[in-house]
């Protein structure tokens, strides 16, 4: 995921150059490297280079309700503006930081990617990943998979006492 800008930078205004991704990147720390593939498009502004990409990964999520490990789809939409550290027309340095939120292009006029993928992947988790809308979660007195197997626990569902008590846990679950 690494773009060499250097012929860009010298085009005017407005070129671009599209790019097609099918790499492999360690989206968290130590994490083993996933699949990422989708477009790359590049776009030559008056201070850098303004990078939209639209990519997909995999992960494997532990389902919220059921605790099951399902793989989960997660899609970033990457829209951000890298600015160059050396001119490459005169190879003088120049002072853009990344302290603005920038990203940076390197001094060998390289454009790499990978934080920003890193840093889109981890706003786009879910927060509450479900394996399915339809899980039926787990029994929260025997811990059951409800989706695999039902368990003695349903009989005390008929019963009003415990529905005003699952009600009440229900809730509770709702809160965090
Ligand atoms: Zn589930
Ligand atoms: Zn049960």
């Amino acid at each position: 995921m690494r773009f060499n800008v250097s012929q860009m930078l010298k085009e005017s205004i407005g070129s671009t150059r599209s790019y097609e991704v099918d790499d492999d990147l360690s989206l968290e720390d130590e994490a083993p490297a996933s699949h990422i593939i989708g477009k790359v498009k590049l776009l030559r502004t008056d201070q850098g280079i303004w990078l939209t990409a639209e990519l997909e990964s995999t992960i494997v999520c532990s389902c919220s309700r059921c605790l099951s490990e399902f793989e989960q789809l997660i899609h970033m939409s990457i829209d951000d503006e890298y600015l160059p550290t050396v001119d490459v027309a005169s190879g003088a340095k120049l002072n853009y930081t990344n302290e603005d939120g920038n990203f940076l292009i390197d001094q060998g006029h390289v454009i790499d990617m990978a934080e920003a993928v890193r840093q889109y992947f981890t706003l786009n988790l879910p927060m509450k990943p479900v394996c399915s809308e339809n899980c039926e979660g787990m029994c929260l007195t025997c811990g059951v998979n409800l989706n695999e197997a039902s368990c003695a626990c349903d009989k005390m569902r008929g019963d009003a006492r415990w529905d005003a008590l699952l009600e009440l846990v229900s809730t509770n679950d709702n809160d965090d």
